[in-house]
Order: C-alpha cells, then structure tokens, then sequence
C-alpha cells in the first residue's frame, strides 16, 4: 500500500531520530557525517583519512579508540556507495553506553526526505542532528497566505521547506492621507480599493490553490485584523474556504519573510491538524467498542494479529509510544518463536524449554506490523500519545487496536496457536465460521483426536475447557 509505504518511512525517521537524539557518548566520540547528493565519495573518503591520522592525537586512549573504529566503521559503510543516493546520506556513529560499564557501538544510516544541502562532519558527545529536525514536520502541504491592506503573499509549505508562488503590493492609499477631499468620499474610495485588492488576492490563490487537491489546509497570517476581514467576508472561492485553518496566525510581515513567520507560529496548529485526524480514528474506534458485542473493534496484540491473519483488519492504530521489538528467537533445541519483547538486547528463555535462546531476527514492532499490514491492504495510522484519545491508546490497549472489515470471534488465540505449530499449514489461516463471543469450539473437544500440538486458550475465551484437543 503506497500510502503506508510513506507512512512507515516517516515512522522509520522519527523513530530513528529519536534513537539518536537520545544517545550520550562517554566522550568527545559520536560522529555525524552528512553527505550531500553532489559530493564524491571518494572525497568524503579523503576526508574521513584526515580526521583518522588526527584522532590519533586524543589524549584518552579510549576515545581514541572508539573514535577510530567510528570512523572505519562510517568507511565501510560508504565503500558501499558509488555515489550518494538521491537527497543524500547521513550516518551516524559511535560508541554509546549500556547498562553497567559496558558500551556498546551504534550506526544509523539515514535516507533524509528532503535534500542535505551541505557536507559536514562532525565529532562531539552527543549526534549532530539540527539539519534533519525540520525534517520531521508533517510532510504534506498547506496552501499559505499572509495579508495586509498594503501588501499579500501566498506560497506553501511541503515539508519544510516555503515556496513563495505570488506577491503582490496594494494601491490602497493609506488611512492617514487625506489630501483635498472630503474624509467621507476619500474613506469610501479607500474602501473600494481595498475590496478590489481582496478580490484580486483570492482570485490568485483559486488560481494557485484550487487544482491541489493535496493540500490538506490553507493557514492565513498578517499583523492586524485584515486577515479576519479577509476570511470572514468570504472573498475566498468556497472550496478554499472550507480549508482555512483556524485560528488565524499574527505575523509581524506580508512579504516573504512574514510566509516564514507564519509557518513558525503555526507549528503548533500543524501539529494539532494531525492529531485531530488520529482523534477521529480514535473516535471511530470507541463508537465501535462501546457497541453491547464489541462491535468492529479489536485490541490487544495476540487478538490483533489473529484478525489481521485472517485479512479481518480494516485500519490499524498503533501507539507511537509501542517501544518493543518483535524477534524470531532460537533455542539450543531448535526451537524457534516469534516473540515480542521490550528489548533485543536482554536475555530471552525459550517458552518451551526455557533454556536461554538466541535472537535471530530482530525487527521493530510497529515495522514488523507495517509489513503484515500490507499483505492484506490494511490501512495503518501511527497514533501519538500526545492527545487523550492516543493516551488511552497505549494505556487501556496496550498501544494496539484495530477496527475490523467483519466481525471475528472473540476467542481466536487458538487460530494462530494451531498454524504456528502445524508447520505446513502455517500459511492459511481460518475464518471462524460463527461471530459469538463464548468460544465456538468448546463442544469439540470431546472428539478425541490426537493434538500433535499444545494449545492455549485465549484470555477471553468464556469456557474453562483445557484446550487440548484441536478443533474440527
Ligand atoms: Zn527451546
């Protein structure tokens, strides 16, 4: 699903954004490298040399080291390039600390989403990362408009970054100069050209705005109440209309600079755009859970990844704040299990001989879901925890939720149970073939057959049987 694609890149970013931002180095020993599209790698190589024969002037032994082997390791990574990729490459590099003395080494090898303009290393105690936290905004676009009676300028934002598309200067004679006419004539000619003005402001954003169906809003700014009188006298096309983000923004200027000032006062407005999308997907969620038989909601993740197996899952909302990996584990027995954990890095007991295992596959929860999601063109929205909806998210959910295409049954876990073991028959996956919500397969079990498999029944199974016999 192309929409996820970008939705999951985004979620990458900032996840791996705020990795790296959170990282102390022991010493002067964390290296960021950034590497614009134009530079030659084998310049950047060149470079890298320089700083390795200066690094053996640091004084502690240690950081020395760690500041050696960040750089060859950067190396290494960039041998792997003919040229840079397209906006560039930056990576990050060092020796960060772990529980006890120990520290362990870190890289980071970012794509940006928008261009790095400059090359720049640098080596410090913590990752240089000004450039790429603009970055993080929402990447869509607002149509902007900023306006006084003396001046507009409309532009947009995509990403970061303001295109300023039209200026324009008024003709609106100021207020003060009166020359030799009667006040009452001149006020009313300055009321005329004041009105044409306007006219001529939205008629160029219809023009600029109106065939952009991807912008998903419009802010307008300017020093006084201008821009209210503007708005509300509906010189807008009214389909623009709709799109004007309330509230107006005050900006000191209606030129280029005063589009900059409106972006910077409007961050916060921006940010609250997004969250009343994740609360009204939050909404729909609630409607569905407060139905008398739970309706079309689904939560908890072994309940969530049996529906999504089963191609039941609409949209999925997953908690920004689910900070867990999802490892495929190895025991010295060979046996092998999906688990999600908190943390890769810990120890992890094989659940059924309990002897230590080992991780051989280590992917981020949300990724991990992100890929599931796309088997089934399920739609996956990253809530943040920032507004009430996105709290109760990851506190009464457990971070994971999900409304259905149709009703599933509640008692499921034996779904899942009976395929990961089965083997063969791992791949398919069964529709129960009723909706109630005490446990379907309860009277089966006096069929008497053989389990070549340990079942588990789900927490919310109604019965008590002990699910020892597979279902038919
Ligand atoms: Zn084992």
């Amino acid at each position: 699903m192309a929409e996820n694609d970008a939705d999951r890149a985004k979620y990458d970013f900032k996840k791996a954004m705020q990795e790296i931002t959170s990282y102390r180095g022991r010493g002067t020993e964390l290296i960021s490298v950034y590497v614009p599209e134009n530079k030659q790698i084998s310049e950047v190589m060149a470079y890298l040399r320089n700083e390795q024969s200066q690094a053996s002037n640091i004084k502690s032994k240690t950081t020395m080291n760690h500041v050696q082997s960040a750089i060859d390791s950067i190396a290494a990574r960039l041998k792997t390039y003919k040229a840079p990729p397209a906006n560039g490459v930056v990576i990050f590099c060092g020796e960060v600390p772990r529980a006890g003395d120990q520290t362990k080494m870190v890289q980071y090898v970012i794509n940006p989403p928008e261009a790095i303009t400059a090359f720049m290393y640098r080596c410090d105690s913590t990752f240089f990362t000004d450039p790429l936290d603009a970055m993080l905004l929402d990447k869509r676009s607002y149509g902007l408009i900023t306006i006084d009676r003396s001046e507009a300028t409309l532009g947009i934002l995509s990403g970061s970054r303001i295109q300023v598309l039209k200026h324009f200067d008024s003709l609106v004679p100021s207020k003060h100069h009166q020359g030799g006419q009667s006040s009452v004539r001149f006020e009313r000619l300055i009321e005329i050209a004041a009105h044409e003005f306007f006219k001529k402001v939205a008629d160029n954003a219809t023009e600029v705005f109106l065939n952009r169906p991807e912008l998903i809003g419009i802010l307008v700014g300017g020093p006084g109440a201008t821009k209210d009188f503007f708005v509300k006298e509906e010189y807008l096309h009214h389909e623009l209309r709709k799109k004007v983000i309330s509230p107006l923004v005050d900006t000191g200027y209606t030129d280029e600079s005063g589009l900059r000032e409106l972006v910077d006062n409007a961050k916060g407005i921006i940010v609250d755009v997004r969250l009343t999308e994740e609360k009204e997907y939050m909404q729909r969620f609630f409607r569905e859970i407060r139905k008398a038989d739970g309706g079309l909601s689904c939560y908890g993740e072994a309940m969530v990844r049996n529906a999504l197996d089963m191609g039941a899952v609409d949209m999925l909302l997953l908690s920004e704040a689910l900070d867990k990996r999802r490892v495929t584990v190895q025991c010295p027995s060979g046996h092998t299990h999906d688990l999600t954990v908190p943390d890769a890095d810990e120890r992890i007991q094989c659940p059924e001989c309990k002897a230590n295992a080992q991780v051989i596959k280590d992917e981020d929860l949300i990724d991990d879901f992100f890929m599931k999601a796309d088997e089934y063109n399920t739609k996956v929205e990253i809530i943040s925890p920032d507004s009430e909806e996105g709290d109760m998210l990851m506190r009464a959910f457990g971070g994971i939720a999900a409304i259905l295409r149709y009703k599933v049954s509640r008692c499921l876990s034996w779904t899942i149970s009976l395929f990961r073991s089965a083997g063969p028959w791992r791949a398919r996956s069964v529709r129960p073939a009723s909706t109630s919500p005490s446990c379907p397969w309860t009277s089966a079990a006096s069929r008497g057959r053989t389990p070549p498999w340990r079942f588990s029944p789900s927490p919310r199974c109604r019965s008590r049987t002990p699910w020892s016999t597979p279902p038919p």
